[in-house]
C-alpha cells in the first residue's frame, strides 16, 4: 500500500480508454495559459480545451516567475505557442498574505524560508499588470505576440478579461 495507490487504480482504468495517442507535443491552439496551482481551477474545461491544445503553466498566484519565462521561451519557439493568457483568480490564498506572513508560518515549523520569495500578491490588479509587462518587455520573445490577462472566478465560472 502507497500514497499512491488510489491514483495508479485511476490511471490504470483511464488507460484502457486512452485516445490521445496521436496528439504531439506542440501546443495545437497555439495557447500557453498561465494560472494558478489553486484545485478549483480546471485550465481545459473553463477555455473549452483539450489535451494537446496548449501549454498550461501552473505556480502559486499565477505568477510571472523567471521560470516560466523560460518555460515560455521554450513554449514559443519548439512547442508552437503563439498567444499567452495570464490568468489568475478570485479568492487566491495569494492575495491573502505576505511573504513576512508565510516566513512566520513556516518558521512555526521549525523552518526558515527567508531565502525564498513568495511572490505573494497584496494587490492582484498590479500584480497582474507586472506580470503583463514582463511578458511583453522581455527580450525573449516576440514582441508583437498577443498577451492577455483575465481573472477567473471561482465561485460563477466566469473570466474576466483584464483590461489592456
Ligand atoms: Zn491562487
Amino acid at each position: 500500500m502507497s500514497a499512491f495507490d488510489d491514483l495508479y487504480a485511476a490511471n490504470a482504468a483511464f488507460a484502457k480508454t486512452f485516445g490521445a495517442s496521436n496528439l504531439t507535443g506542440r501546443a495545437a491552439r497555439g495557447l500557453a495559459v498561465v494560472t494558478c496551482m489553486d484545485s478549483r481551477i480546471d485550465p481545459l474545461g473553463l477555455l473549452g480545451l483539450k489535451p494537446g491544445d496548449a501549454k498550461i503553466l501552473r505556480n502559486a498566484g499565477a505568477r510571472v516567475t523567471d521560470d516560466v519565462l523560460r518555460t515560455l521561451v521554450l513554449a514559443v519557439y519548439l512547442l508552437g505557442v503563439e498567444r499567452v493568457l495570464v490568468m489568475p483568480h478570485t479568492d487566491c490564498g495569494m492575495t491573502k498574505v505576505t511573504d513576512a506572513d508565510v516566513h512566520e508560518l513556516t518558521q512555526a515549523h521549525g523552518v526558515d524560508t527567508r531565502s525564498l520569495e513568495f511572490h505573494t500578491v497584496p494587490d492582484q490588479a498590479a500584480a497582474l499588470r507586472h506580470d503583463l509587462t514582463r511578458i511583453a518587455s522581455t527580450p525573449f520573445l516576440p514582441a508583437d505576440m498577443p498577451v492577455a490577462g483575465a481573472i477567473y472566478d471561482v465561485h460563477t465560472g466566469l473570466l474576466t478579461p483584464y483590461p489592456d
